[in-house]
Parts: C-alpha cells; sequence; structure tokens
C-alpha cells in the first residue's frame, strides 16, 4: 500500500474505547526493544512516527493507527519489560488477552522477535496463544542487519522450531536498516485485511 495518511487515534485501555469504525485490524506485539516502532515506521513510511523504545513507567495502551482509513496497525504494548510491577504485568496480560481473543474487527498479529537470538519465553506464549485462538500469525524476525545471509535460512529454523510454527505460519526477516522484508510485511498485511 502506498501510504500518505496516518492518524495515531485512539490509545486504548479497555474495549470501550476501542475504534467503532468497523475496519480491518493488524496488531504488532514483540517485547520491548525488539525493533516494533521501527517496523510501524518503516511500513508508513515514517522516521518517527510510533515512539522508539519503550519509556518506563508510560502508561501500557493499545495504540491504533488508522492507515489510509484502510486499516488500522494496533501497536501492541512490548512485553517483557524488567521494570515493570507484578500488577502492572497482570494487567497488561489482560488487556492484550481481551484484545486478542475477542475483537472482531482483527484480522491478524505480526509477532515480533529478535533475528540473532532464540525466542524468549513470552514470545512463545504469545505464539502459543494465537494458535489457541486461531489468530492467523505473521513472525517478523527483526534486525536481520545484524546477521550474515549465509546464516538467515539456519536462524528462521531455530526460530521456526522453537516457537512450534505450522508450515501455515508465515515468516519474514526484516531490517528497518535496509527496509529488506517490507513489501513482503505489506503483501501478508493486504492479503489478511482483504485490501
Ligand atoms: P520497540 O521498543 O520494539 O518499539 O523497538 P524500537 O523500534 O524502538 O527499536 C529498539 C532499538 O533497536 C533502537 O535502538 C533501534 O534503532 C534498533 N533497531 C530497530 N530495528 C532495527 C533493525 O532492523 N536493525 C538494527 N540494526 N537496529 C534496529
Amino acid at each position: 500500500m502506498d501510504v500518505h495518511n496516518v492518524e495515531l487515534v485512539m490509545s486504548a485501555v479497555a474495549p470501550a474505547q476501542y475504534p467503532t469504525d468497523g475496519i480491518p485490524e493488524i496488531a504488532l506485539s514483540g517485547r520491548s526493544n525488539v525493533g516494533k516502532s521501527s517496523l510501524i515506521n518503516t511500513l508508513i513510511n515514517r522516521k518517527s512516527y510510533a515512539r522508539t523504545s519503550s519509556q518506563p513507567g508510560k502508561t501500557q495502551t493499545l495504540n491504533f493507527y488508522n492507515v489510509e482509513q484502510e486499516l488500522f496497525f494496533v501497536d501492541v504494548p512490548g512485553y517483557g519489560y524488567a521494570k515493570v510491577s507484578k500488577t502492572e504485568r497482570a494487567k497488561w496480560g489482560q488487556m492484550i488477552e481481551t484484545y486478542l481473543a475477542e475483537r472482531t474487527t482483527l484480522r491478524g498479529v505480526i509477532s515480533l522477535v529478535d533475528a540473532r537470538h532464540e525466542p524468549t519465553k513470552l514470545d512463545v506464549q504469545m505464539v502459543d496463544f494465537l494458535h489457541y485462538y486461531d489468530i492467523p500469525v505473521l513472525v517478523v524476525a527483526t534486525k536481520s542487519d545484524k546477521i550474515s545471509r549465509g546464516k538467515w535460512n539456519q536462524h528462521e529454523s531455530i526460530i521456526r522450531r522453537s516457537l512450534s510454527l505450522t508450515p501455515e505460519d508465515d515468516f519474514v526477516l526484516f531490517s528497518a536498516q535496509d527496509k529488506s522484508g517490507k513489501e513482503e510485511i505489506w503483501q501478508w498485511i493486504e492479503k489478511h485485511a482483504g485490501l
């Protein structure tokens, strides 16, 4: 999609605040610092529209970005942030679960992992959860510029295996630096959002 217009329309903590436009939604999730804001900014051709790097103490909200009035990107707050208290983490979990399990306009989730490392326990939990609810998932392995191309296949196999991905689960290596993978990710989004 050729993106010119993007607007952050809502930062929501509860279903009553979700937009009511009824247009398709694609959510993006991943642990803090995985490169989620950088991916969103790349997809919408902006340098710093989505905030980069999660700030401690900041309210954890679901951010709805209206893209060309055709779909929402839903930025799911990063998980695994060490300084967040247990109570806050539980609240976070509940908010995300409610959204993912009940949102009828949700068409798919882009689950981000770091291309360099084995997925974390929380990465595994997130993908298990998406499988359980039968939500289409695209795993995007970020920061691919930090590994040599010769090693891409090896890293893909390790990530696919540890996340128990099925052949139906799509996987893309992405770099915000050289933008590789961007087109493939857009194709997945357009297909699942029915654009
Ligand atoms: P978020 O917390 O998941 O939103 O992560 P950010 O997008 O803020 O990125 C976290 C850090 O990783 C920042 O310092 C980014 O510059 C860096 N980063 C993000 N994506 C890439 C990438 O594709 N390649 C490289 N080399 N660095 C990246």
